[in-house]
């Protein structure tokens, strides 16, 4: 294993009705909130009217920011932090999906800066300090609501970029299944696509002596195929919702990166380059995408795809060179994202050559992508052709 420090603060509050522990979460800080929110949805799942019932009742005083885009923008980060600063916040609420926790993330860190907050997204400078905030989760895929990672789009420079920082973290996340319910089935699907894909990241390394998260890896894929398959066609099943809450969060909160210097990333890095031209669902990119960087690394280490193969896929080894049972396990996982109902091609998404260059160059502005793959120029390119 690599040697590894391990920190993650975020208190996880899970289960039905957890938003009736709010108040007691809420009563360590000031009473100046601010709810940061996405597009709608969580008025039209009666999370938004439970929610303000609740505040007035402990006699918060209220602030808003809806709107917050899937693929969060730089902007509104800003709007969010100028509204700290002008309204005296003391604490922010994030209640939605990734991009919602992930713009807040940004909103906190930046109401205490003087700078401009695509510093912290950039890396030209690092928070010293944020506005403390908690989540209530309503979408299973990121894991941001246990981790201090944000994605963050800047829509003038079409860059979208990962960071976080010791400040990013969540001071805790409520997870209730039931608010998951409303998800429909293509966001469902989306979510099963990320999470999985988080753990591969995670499970391509170039450790030695992994054999608890290498298991811990192979469970948690199987597990959230099994539930996966399932809950596509029975969206109310509370039962599958909370297997694929918690699974969302264990992909992402560190746990699985342990001694393993953290993954690849390099699928994540592509996509990030391919939704920043085109706008699309994250996850939407990663189902394209993450087939084709295993035929394309596979010869890296094809005994670690014919692990995959063979503990995740149930593929059987008998009689077969190690390079036929990983490519049958990458098949595997390439049927069952599109038995789910996940993308395929980048045509799905009306996607065609023109940019190429243009992602290639975005994907590929820090170097080699991917620390498994460590990905030149011409590899990704020769990716997203295969993706086409
Ligand atoms: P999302 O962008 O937060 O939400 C996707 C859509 O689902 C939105 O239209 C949202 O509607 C809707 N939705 C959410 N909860 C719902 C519910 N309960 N019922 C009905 N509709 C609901 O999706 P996400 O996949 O969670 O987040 C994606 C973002 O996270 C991307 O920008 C991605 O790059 C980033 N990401 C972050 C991390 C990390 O570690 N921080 C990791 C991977 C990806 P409303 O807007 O109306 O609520
Ligand atoms: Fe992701």
């Amino acid at each position: 294993m690599n040697d590894f420090i391990f920190q993650n603060p975020v208190k996880l509050i899970f289960g039905k009705e957890s938003i009736s522990k709010l108040p007691k979460e809420l009563s360590a800080f000031g009473d100046r909130i601010l709810v940061v929110y996405g597009g709608g949805s969580i008025k039209r799942n009666g999370l938004y009217d439970e929610l303000m019932e609740l505040l007035n009742k402990e006699n918060k005083k209220v602030f808003e920011l809806g709107g917050v885009e899937p693929n969060p923008r730089l902007s509104t980060a800003i709007k969010g932090a100028e509204m700290c600063k002008e309204n005296n916040i003391d604490f922010i609420l994030a209640v939605g999906g990734g991009s919602v926790l992930d713009c807040t993330k940004l909103i906190a860190t930046a109401a205490k800066y003087d700078g401009d907050p695509w510093d912290f997204v950039s890396k030209k400078a690092s928070p010293s300090d944020a506005i403390p905030f908690g989540t209530i989760l309503t979408m299973a895929a990121t894991g941001s609501e246990m981790n201090a990672g944000s994605v963050i789009t800047n829509e003038e420079t079409e860059e979208k970029i990962g960071w976080g920082s010791p400040f990013s973290f969540p001071k805790f996340s409520i997870l209730d299944p039931t608010y998951t319910l409303s998800l429909p089935r293509d966001q469902t699907v989306y979510g099963i696509v990320d999470m999985m894909s988080h753990i591969f990241e995670q499970y391509f390394h170039n450790a030695t002596n992994t054999p608890l998260l290498d298991e811990l890896c192979e469970g948690a894929l199987r597990a959230i195929m099994a539930a996966g398959e399932e809950l596509v066609d029975d969206l109310q099943n509370y039962d599958l919702r909370e297997t694929i809450l918690l699974s969302g969060t264990w992909g992402l909160n560190g746990f699985l990166g342990m001694g393993n210097a953290g993954g690849d990333w390099g699928s994540h890095e592509i996509e990030h380059a391919i939704s920043a031209v085109y706008d699309i669902p994250h996850a939407g990119g990663l189902a394209i995408l993450f087939p084709n960087w295993m035929r394309h690394t596979m010869k890296l280490n094809p005994s670690r795809f014919a692990r995959m193969a063979t503990n995740v896929f149930g593929v059987d080894p008998e009689g077969k060179s190690v390079e036929v049972i990983a490519e049958e396990g990458i098949n595997e996982l390439r049927s069952f994202w599109s038995k789910i109902g996940a993308p395929e091609t980048l045509g799905d998404f009306d996607i065609d050559e023109s940019k190429i260059d243009v992602m290639v160059a975005k994907a590929s502005a820090n170097g080699p992508v991917g620390r498994f793959g460590k990905l030149s120029k011409e590899e990704v390119q020769s990716i997203l052709e295969a993706s086409l």
